[in-house]
């Protein structure tokens, strides 16, 4: 679930609503006033709610904002509510973004007769290859288990790739 969709599901749940109103959102409450600091969220985050809004089909369009955010928001809890030293929060913050990203960004499908990281034939299940979750439903893919371990790295370097670098986090 992206930023955009979070701030929407809180705002429903303290009883307001985001509606889209031609090319824009408005925030409406029939229950009193919203929290300030969830409207001071939706504000900051009024493009990606407007994009989720437009496209509730699309969680991994982040953008570099959104990802900005996240890692904010996510350092932010542990340095402040768990008292971790900031680099340290930044440095796992930084690992939450990846996985959120290989979350979003799921491998694409692959044969089931073959290898997702070197297309070779898979072999025998168990003695030359392994299953691995694709993360959709009912789908897995298959790697040698030699490739595993370059597999998760390349997703990994994709992830790098594509994340903004957070005042120098990249690694
Ligand atoms: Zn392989």
């Amino acid at each position: 679930m992206s930023l955009a969709q979070d701030i929407i599901k809180e705002v429903d749940a303290a009883g307001g609503a985001i509606v889209l109103i031609g090319d824009g959102v408005k925030l409406e409450s029939d229950k009193g006033p919203l929290p300030d600091e969830l409207i001071a969220r939706a504000r900051a985050n009024k493009a990606g709610i407007l994009r989720a809004l437009q496209h509730p089909k699309e969680p991994s369009a982040w953008n570099d904002n959104d990802w900005r955010a996240y890692f904010g928001e996510r350092a932010a809890i542990r340095e402040h509510d768990a008292g971790v030293p900031k680099e340290d929060a930044e440095r796992l913050a930084y690992e939450d973004c990846i996985s959120q990203w290989l979350a979003l960004n799921l491998p694409p499908p692959c044969p089931q007769d073959t290898c997702a990281h070197c297309s070779k034939p898979r072999g025998d299940v168990g003695t030359d290859s392994v299953a691995v979750l694709a993360g959709r439903p009912n789908e897995h893919l298959w790697l040698h288990h030699g490739c595993h371990r370059p597999f998760i790295s390349a997703r990994r370097g994709q992830a790098v790739e594509s994340l903004p670098d957070f005042d120098g986090q990249r690694r």
